[in-house]
């Protein structure tokens, strides 16, 4: 596999992020303000979700073919979901996914969702992260792969620039290494500079003018925090809290579940750009130990995806 660490870190900080946050959603809701305040970890297993389950077929996809192949991507997407779609996949992904295994064709199954809008939900976002560090030289590839593969099964622009968003701060994380890293508002206001007018791009803007000690509850207020599962109510609070702690992914993944909303999938965001600058020596061996593993090539136990 080319750039195998910083794919690789990313991928495995992601499904980090996805467990950690999805296994949030089981705390009872009296008890999970405290706990958050306490930082009491749960107790494992941690199961990553669609979130993990969709990157692993994009990285594996990038390994065989080196770049995004959108109808090979799509089937791969359909049959990953087939093997096993209780992932928590989201409602119109079933759909999408499901037209597309039966034997439909994937642009029009996409582009007709929503009475012809396409979704624009966040799942084209949250499984990008690792492929914005495959691209990382290459900051205009690292856009038009993150457009190829958000098409496949997100038709709306919206949920293809948050893709793209999410691609180029990962993208802009692996250039950071070795680095002090980039300050939050320098960083974010890069990443919107290099996307078209959109609900995206104007959350990235907002987001990187908050005052530098603005509360997490105040930013996913402003920015929301994935309780639409949209991708502009998703990856603006994501990338904020990604580019507030940019090294350390612990500290990244407490910030981000802090917002709520759609747990799994902005830790999975927040976890997949940190990473990739970062690497997973900062998570405490528990968390690790207490993730549902991942498959030897993406555990990084086998250099041999070459
Ligand atoms: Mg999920």
């Amino acid at each position: 596999m080319r750039a195998a660490d910083p794919v690789l870190d990313s991928l495995q900080g992601l499904a980090l992020g996805d467990a950690f946050g999805d296994r949030w959603f089981s705390v009872p809701v009296d008890e999970a303000p405290s706990a958050l305040a306490a930082r009491l970890v749960r107790p494992a297993p941690w199961h990553w979700t669609d979130d993990t389950a969709m990157t692993l077929v994009l990285v594996r996809h990038l390994t065989a073919r080196g770049e995004v192949h959108q109808d090979a991507l799509a089937q791969e997407f359909a049959a990953e979901y087939a093997r096993e779609y209780g992932r928590k996949y989201g409602p119109s992904m079933h759909r999408v996914l499901r037209g597309i295994g039966a034997g439909g064709d994937w642009r029009a199954i996409t582009s007709g969702q929503f009475e012809g809008q396409g979704s624009y939900g966040n799942g084209a976002a949250m499984r990008v992260a690792p492929l914005g560090a495959w691209f990382a030289n290459d900051l205009d590839e690292v856009a038009r792969q993150a457009e190829l593969q958000a098409l496949t099964t997100h038709f709306h622009p919206e949920a293809v620039i948050g893709a793209v968003a999410v691609a180029l701060a990962a993208a802009l994380a692996v250039r950071s290494r070795g680095e002090s890293a980039p300050g939050r508002a320098e960083l974010l206001t890069e990443i919107a500079g290099r996307l078209p007018v959109s609900d995206v791009r104007s959350g990235l803007r907002i987001a990187a003018r908050l005052p530098e000690h603005t509360s997490i509850r105040q930013a996913a207020t402003v920015l929301g925090s994935g309780v639409l599962i949209s991708a502009p109510d998703t990856v603006p609070f994501a990338l904020w809290s990604a580019a507030g702690h940019l090294d350390s992914l612990p500290e990244a993944l407490w910030h981000t579940l802090e917002g709520w909303g759609d747990k799994d999938t902005t830790c999975a965001i927040a976890a997949g750009v940190v990473a990739a600058r970062t690497g997973l020596t900062e998570v405490p061996p528990a968390w690790l130990a207490a993730r549902e593993e991942l498959p030897d090539w993406a555990a990084g136990t086998a250099a041999s995806a070459e």
